[in-house]
């Protein structure tokens, strides 16, 4: 197994007040799968009890079965989907994590990671704490039982502005869904509602499955407890408890990780795609007879390519949708073999042609590699890489899955041209960050006060690193041992 295991790649979703809880919670939680597809898990409240079911899997596979949904009964439910390391610890990693406390059971579900989630743990540890996960959402829940504040919403509180990082939660009490996104709002989280009932969810896509209302986004730093009254109402009340940050939201969300369909930070991120393939497009002309979309990342930014340049859009790479993403396979035989599963070239929109490749990011190269080779044997005259961001150079540690800095292609290769030789093609362009901000409908990057997170391209993290710090610093592998040792 690698090393690089800090993922946390995930959706999550909670809805109160709705007699269908947990079967609306298993809809929300599928139209959230791309978010991750390795574990799911609910939680449900029915007035009395709490109940949990958490599985490995797909939501599909194992939340459309009726008794499954019978276990859990309730009107408030919450869950997540999750990409994590694999092995037989998983399962105690799936999230809602769920405890019993002072204050009642309280149920929580995050969607990032926290850049000082192992030094909290440390702490927690060597002050008598015993953990069960090697999640950094253990440690949340840690905090959340030791505060000394009376009411449950207040210790989430008190507990969260102890961490770093990003996080959107969701939390569920006896009486409250909770939810909360980080100061600088680096994961997404909007409000919906369905017949007046609240619902939290990582994406828009997740409203749309139910006929939810779209209410708006859960704003960086904010918390907004939603209580069912004694007269059996919910109150919805918004609380900006934190220091207040300037907005930093992922872009990453809309150059991969986010649903087309969905609307984040109240933009399309369809729209923003193809947008990409536009500025690509205006940034690096080139003479070709055909654009071909990496699918599915690639497609948006290939559509806004071909209608920019008149070259014709073509299917010429088909995917088969019954193998997992790729890149979250666990070894680099694995991934390697996973790209000729996934995609095949269609031979009759190739041979003979020059070929423009489209795709969304390059990570580590391996998908690029291999496509350039299948579309060479498929009888294409020229190929050419065209990519709808800009050079990845260094790691994400906020819920983005990407490999340590050296297994980047980026760093791997000391320039464009080197790059453009390994992957093997005749030329190869980036789009440059200006037009990525362009794209997203942002005025130009501003280097002292940049709008979203980008440090995937730049290198500027928008919160300290502490579990990265000292001797820990260039050493994810360790730092993950760590973690996986707790
Ligand atoms: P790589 O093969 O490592 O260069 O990864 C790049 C490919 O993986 C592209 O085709 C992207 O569409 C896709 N990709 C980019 N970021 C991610 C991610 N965080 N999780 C899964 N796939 C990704």
């Amino acid at each position: 197994m690698e090393g690089d295991t800090l993922r946390e790649e995930c959706g999550v979703f909670g809805i109160l007040g709705h007699e269908d809880g947990a079967a609306l919670t298993a809809l929300g939680l599928h139209a959230l799968q791309h978010r991750g597809q390795e574990a799911a898990g609910i939680v449900s409240f029915d007035g009395q009890q709490f109940h949990s079911e958490r599985t490995m899997g797909l939501v599909g596979d194992h939340y459309t079965n009726p008794a499954t949904l019978a276990k859990l009964p309730g009107a408030a439910a919450m869950g997540h989907v999750r990409y994590s390391t694999t092995g037989e610890t998983v399962l105690r990693n799936v999230q809602p994590l769920f405890a019993e406390l002072e204050v009642g059971g309280i149920a929580i579900a995050h969607n990032g990671n926290l850049t000082n989630g192992l030094t909290l743990r440390r702490h927690l540890i060597a002050t008598g704490a015993i953990c069960q996960s090697t999640s950094d959402t253990e440690v949340v829940l840690h905090l959340i039982a030791r505060s000394q504040k009376k009411d449950s919403a207040e210790r989430f509180v008190d507990a969260l502005s102890h961490v770093e990082g990003a996080y959107s939660m969701v939390a569920l009490t006896r009486t409250k869904l909770i939810g909360a996104r980080d100061p600088n709002g680096i994961r997404p989280l909007v409000l919906g509602d369905l017949d007046g009932k609240p619902i939290f969810a990582s994406e828009t896509c997740a409203l749309d499955i139910i006929g939810a209302k779209f209410v708006r986004d859960v704003e960086s730093g904010e918390v907004i407890v939603c209580e069912v009254q004694s007269d059996g109402s919910i109150s919805v009340r918004s609380f900006k408890p934190f220091e207040q940050k300037r907005e930093r939201l992922c872009l990453f969300e809309y150059v991969y990780f986010a649903r087309p369909d969905s609307i984040v930070g109240g933009r399309s991120v369809y729209t923003a795609r193809k947008r990409m393939g536009i500025n690509l497009a205006k940034e690096s002309p080139l003479e070709a007879d055909v654009v071909v979309p990496v699918p599915d990342g690639g497609t948006p930014a290939a559509l806004g390519f071909s209608q920019e340049s008149g070259i014709p859009f073509e299917y010429g790479i088909i995917r088969n949708h019954y193998v997992g993403r790729t890149f979250i396979e666990p070894t680099q035989h694995i991934r390697a073999l996973g790209v000729r599963l996934k995609h095949s070239a269609n031979r009759e929109q190739i041979n003979g042609k020059r070929v423009v490749l489209v795709d969304d990011s390059i990570v580590r190269g391996t998908t690029s590699l291999k496509i350039v080779q299948m579309i060479r044997e498929a009888g294409a005259k020229e190929v050419h890489m065209r990519v709808a961001s800009p050079m990845i150079t260094h790691s994400d540690y906020y819920g983005i899955d990407t490999p340590d800095p050296e297994k980047l292609l980026a760093n791997q290769y000391p320039n464009l041209e080197a790059m453009r030789q390994y992957i093997g093609v005749d030329s190869l362009e980036f789009l440059s960050i200006d037009g990525l901000y362009d794209a997203v409908g942002g005025s130009p990057r501003n280097n002292e006060a940049p709008q979203f997170t980008d440090h995937y391209f730049t290198g500027n993290y928008p919160t300290a690193l502490t579990d990265l710090s000292g001797a820990d610093r260039n050493d994810r592998n360790k730092l993950s041992l760590l973690k996986e040792a707790g």
